[in-house]
């Protein structure tokens, strides 16, 4: 097969959801289907419980074991479809929108008797930001459910973006018979006692009496409603999808493997093969010959006997080769790799080469952060990793005097690896870690101590926002980190940070200071 070939039979995404709508049990019939594994229950669920930590780390652990669940590869009706996986926890967010820099489109699920749920909006946000093409799919249709049109009213409303659907459902709860797919003109029934593969019953003419034989008086409504659904919502027009500007719709059941081999199948045909990636200096083709790439995550070994960490690095341009020499642009280094390993069938293999839409996992000793990009020399920087300022702050203090040096590696890699932020105050010289969430706190008590030896000791520091300054009014600056200067920091990078101690604060010094730029992300 051709270089195009390959790119173009690749099918690169990630799945989102709220908590609970069904991620998990979506992933592993998706997996089932392309034969990655063969028993339900297969993939780890990688939600954490109200007791945190050590669920987390219990998680953790087995990851460490198997990393494959990071990203699962498996091929199906001759595409290479790789699934990357998302924390479900939303102190974990952050790693959820870097893993979705490295996506080439989002299947969202959402439980149908909840509809739209803060943390839906908030990724779909981020798919919004980067124009990513996205899928929705409406899961637990075998559950009493919201009204189908409503529920769709409330996607475009709340996740601003135009629907269309290409199935839909009959009935709901105990009463659900089915879906109608509207893209392929095929009638599926549900029955809760099967949840095998199964064909659906084709129905060309659905003013055929035909229909009452199978669904009875539903076979009325849903006629009404799909005259509704043609009458409301435009032909489905695939360009406006590849263009973030229009989702379709499916329904089902997860649980029940229903309705998701419909979308398995809708999806590999029109979602999109890998896709142009911007860099500082100019947008790169996937098709250009030259291997280019960039690190979105990660993934240390929890295992304190095996202390090497994987770098995810996403293919965006050329053929990836083993042991061939690539640009470390960071460092200004080359590199070679001689066990880059792929996620095939849930089995981490070593693999020779790797095409545009692919993730290698490269075992790493402390080389890469995220958001490093590889090339075969060219000058390149790919954008759009960026970190989030952080919410939530405290001062980091050594609590085992002997093990310094370790406490400082551990903070530093940990860092790079996106846990959190460290600031260093400018008024003490302190250091300060951000957070997202409150559970990085204890992720990196745990992990100091557990795979650095080295203990830590927290001090609350009530904060409000820290924000990245700059402006090329350099008087202005400089007279603003002189009245702010116990509260300004410095970020790992040397830039300029002002931590707001309240909205207000930081209201007034946007006010005071129109000559500055607020930065809330720390890519500008
Ligand atoms: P995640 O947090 O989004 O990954 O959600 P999970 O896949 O872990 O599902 C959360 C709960 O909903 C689990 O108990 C699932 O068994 C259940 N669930 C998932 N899909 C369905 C479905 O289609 N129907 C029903 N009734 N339950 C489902």
């Amino acid at each position: 097969m051709g270089f195009k070939e390959e790119i173009k039979r690749r099918r690169t995404f990630g799945i989102v959801s709220h908590p609970d709508a069904g991620k998990t049990t979506l992933t592993e019939k998706l997996l089932l289907f392309g034969g990655a594994i063969h028993t339900a229950g297969a993939v780890k669920s990688n939600k954490i419980k109200k007791s945190a930590t050590s669920d987390f780390m219990e998680i953790e652990r087995q990851r460490g074991i198997s990393v494959a669940t990071s990203v699962m590869g498996f091929e199906y009706q001759g595409y290479k479809v790789n699934i990357l996986d998302t924390p479900g926890h939303q102190d974990f967010q952050e790693d959820t929108f870097r893993t979705l820099t490295a996506v080439d489109s989002v299947i969202i699920v959402i439980d149908a008797a909840k509809g739209v749920e803060p943390q839906t909006e908030k990724l779909m946000n981020v798919c919004r930001m980067r124009k990513t093409p996205v899928i929705v799919f409406i899961n637990k249709m075998d559950r009493p459910t919201k009204d189908s049109f409503d529920l769709l009213d409330e996607i475009e409303e709340q996740l601003k973006i135009k629907v269309r659907p290409l199935s839909w459902p009959i009935n709901d709860g105990p009463d659900f018979k089915g879906v109608y797919n509207i893209f392929d003109k095929n009638l599926k029934l549900f029955d809760p006692s099967i949840t095998e593969i199964e064909e659906g019953i084709n129905f060309e003419d659905l003013n055929s009496p035909e229909l009452e034989n199978y669904i009875g008086n539903d076979a009325d409504v849903l006629r009404e409603e799909l005259e509704l659904v043609e009458g409301v919502y435009p032909e489905f027009d695939a360009k406006e999808y590849l263009a973030g500007d229009l989702a379709p719709v499916f329904f089902g059941s997860a649980l029940y493997n229903f309705g998701v081999h419909e979308l398995l199948d809708t999806f590999v045909r029109i979602a999109p093969h890998p896709r142009p990636k911007d860099a500082e200096e100019r947008d790169v083709e996937p098709s250009e010959e030259k291997f280019t790439g960039f690190v979105f995550k990660i993934h240390a070994n929890i295992d304190p006997n095996h202390r090497s960490r994987i770098a995810f690095v996403k293919i965006c341009s050329g053929t990836f080769q083993r042991n061939t020499n690539y640009k470390h642009m960071r460092l200004g280094k080359n590199f070679k790799f001689s066990s880059p390993t792929a996620f095939m069938a849930s089995k981490k293999e070593i693999i020779e080469e790797a095409y545009p839409g692919d993730i290698v996992g490269i075992p790493d000793t402390g080389n890469f952060i995220i958001g490093d990009t590889l090339t075969e020399g060219e000058d390149l920087h790919f954008k759009g990793i960026p970190s989030f300022s952080p919410e939530i702050f405290r001062y980091i203090e050594n609590a085992d005097p002997m093990k310094s040096k370790q406490l400082n590696k551990g903070v530093d890699q940990l860092m790079d690896e996106g846990v959190a932020q460290l600031f260093t105050s400018e008024l003490n010289g302190r250091k300060i870690i951000g957070t997202v969430g409150a559970l990085q706190f204890e992720v990196i008590e745990y992990r100091l101590e557990h795979e650095y030896n080295a203990k830590c000791r927290w001090e609350n520091l009530s904060m409000y926002k820290a924000c990245w300054i700059e402006s090329d009014d350099k008087e202005k600056l400089a007279d603003f980190k002189k009245r702010k200067h116990n509260k300004m920091a410095k970020d790992k990078h040397g830039r300029d940070v002002f931590m707001a101690d309240s909205p207000f604060i930081l209201d007034m010094a946007q006010r005071d200071f129109p000559e500055l730029s607020f930065h809330f992300k720390s890519e500008f």
